[in-house]
């Protein structure tokens, strides 16, 4: 049977080795340094795909930045799935904090460890060794099945946005993210918006306030209305047993918003922004009319000064889809088929580049792979091999569920 047949070509080991590899090339991407991109561990992971005879598609986002999208199966058999990673890691910050080098790969007590072990070079590597054996089994699949490693999605997620341009990306009927989440199956995840708010107000002399407007009262009175904007939220967006309730948090806050700050000036501008975190239910408009109001009462409590806020890098609004759609479906066979457990469901607590899918091509998308929620970004990030095994296997009998031939 071609299920047992696939599952028999996983190799833990072999699976092992692959994100070890994946996490020794670092990838931090480093603003301003050329040689620090995704461009070595894309390499590594085109060159993989080629040698399993994957058909391997390499779309150049930004320069030494590309997407690397290997496929198998026919797309006109059938719909088409996307196991998608990104490639790019956070920051590995004080390599001293370390117990194990960020970047060694060191295999200890079953916990594979370094920066990106599981955020989310080893949920790629799951990835990749469910398409090759998927591959290598020679199994008919009814439809195609693409394993996407995306470059950026700790950043803008600028790989997520090109692939949404191109024929492959329209193509797509689905997508399984393979973030760790202990995999959970999670069909919800937070939206966010980030609000940069600018103030203007007047510029003056500090001995002479009231010779200016300014701003920085207002910005005090735009913070005091953040708690207020956080409950106006609660009651639009939808309850989830899976997700915290919408917040705001306000992160950054600058003054004077351009130039040199001096103690006897009051600048003419100042900002902040709030990260402003959502659960399914308003669209871009009804949380955009919230913001609103809350700079309106920070302009009426400081009479001259104007309040204004953007989104920074646009609305990524939660994400939701039903237990009904077909691929939790055959994503909920699929865990109890490769684990013998029944699945469990979760939530993802911030956006992935399956928001960008979600809100740009309108396919569902589950969120669920290997390594714990809490642990990305964190000193001495790990995963659990068994964890990564059960992925890789889940993978596997997903898109064969999927993909019934
Ligand atoms: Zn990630």
């Amino acid at each position: 049977m071609s299920r047992t047949e696939v599952l028999s070509r996983i190799d833990a080991d072999e699976l092992v080795a692959l994100t070890r590899d994946l996490v020794r090339i670092p990838s931090v991407v480093r603003p301003g340094d050329p040689s620090a991109t995704e461009a070595a561990v894309a390499a590594y992971v085109e060159q993989w795909m080629r040698r399993e005879g994957l058909e391997v598609e390499v779309q150049d986002v930004a320069p030494g930045r590309p997407n690397v999208m290997g496929g198998l199966g026919d797309a006109s058999a059938g719909p088409t799935l996307l196991l998608e990673g990104h490639t790019d890691v956070v920051t590995e910050g004080n390599p001293a904090e370390w117990t194990h080098p960020p970047f060694g790969g060191d295999v200890v007590d079953g916990r594979l460890y370094g920066r990106g072990s599981a955020d989310m070079k080893s949920g790629l590597a799951a990835a990749m060794i469910a398409a090759a054996a998927l591959k290598r089994s020679g199994v008919r699949l009814g439809g195609r099945l693409v394993v996407g490693a995306l470059v950026d999605e700790e950043g803008d997620m600028i790989g997520a946005k090109h692939l949404c341009t191109t024929p492959m990306g329209r193509a797509l009927s689905a997508a399984i993210i393979c973030e760790p989440e202990q995999n959970e199956l999670c069909l919800e995840q937070r939206g966010v918006v980030w609000a940069r708010v600018t103030v203007r107000g007047r510029m003056a002399h500090g001995a002479m306030p009231e010779a200016g407007i300014n701003p920085i009262t207002a910005l005090g009175a735009l913070l005091r209305e953040a708690p207020a904007l956080e409950r106006r939220l609660r009651r639009i967006c939808r309850r989830s047993p899976h997700l915290r309730p919408p917040t705001v948090t306000p992160t950054v806050v600058l003054s004077p918003a351009q130039g040199v700050p001096q103690s006897n000036v009051i600048p003419s501008a100042a900002q902040a922004t709030l990260d402003v975190r959502l659960t399914p239910g308003p669209d871009a408009d009804a949380v955009g009319k919230e913001i609103d109001l809350a700079c309106q009462r920070a302009m009426q409590a400081c009479p001259g000064a104007t309040v204004e806020w953007q989104p920074v890098n646009g609305y990524r609004l939660a994400t939701r889809v039903e237990r009904t759609e077909p691929l939790v479906r055959a994503m909920a066979r699929a865990v109890r088929q490769a684990t013998g457990r029944p699945a469990r469901f979760g939530g993802v607590p911030g956006s992935t580049d399956g928001t960008i899918l979600r809100m740009t091509l309108g396919i569902p998308i589950v969120t669920c792979g290997p390594g714990h929620r809490l642990i990305p970004h964190q000193v001495d990030e790990h995963v659990e091999v068994t964890e990564l095994v059960d992925a890789a296997k889940i993978y596997a009998v997903s898109a064969l569920n999927f993909l019934r031939g």
